[in-house]
């Protein structure tokens, strides 16, 4: 996040020559003149902040669903399943599997054994 954060402030001082150049060589009067560079910069920057914004997701990624059927013992109660980390991905998972609280963490282990960083 910090990361972001910086990378951000910088961003921002990337539009500072656009400004400086339109307010130089423009021969507009000054709202005019930030107008367009606003315009510039917006032309430029939609992508550069689309790109710093995108994937604004905190891993694990975890599903939580009330009354289900335990895979593994068969118990009916809150069930979880864990969708995604930065090496283990179950988004498009046709058919997700629940399990209770103490099977979800028993599978947890297995998967951190089996390398999954989480
Ligand atoms: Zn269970």
């Amino acid at each position: 996040m910090l990361k972001k954060y910086v990378f951000y402030i910088i961003r921002w001082q990337c539009s500072t020559p656009i400004l400086a150049l339109c307010m130089y060589y423009m021969n507009f009067n000054i709202t005019i003149k930030t107008i367009v560079a606003n315009f510039i910069g917006a032309l430029i920057f939609f992508w550069v902040d689309r790109y710093i914004f995108k994937n604004n997701v905190y891993y694990p990624l975890w599903e939580i669903q009330e009354k289900i059927k335990c895979v593994d013992c068969g118990q009916v109660s809150k069930g979880f399943r864990l969708v995604k980390t930065t090496n283990y991905d179950k988004t498009q998972d046709k058919n997700p599997e629940f399990r209770c609280e103490e099977c979800s963490q028993n599978k947890l282990h297995e998967l951190k054994e089996r390398g999954i960083k989480y």
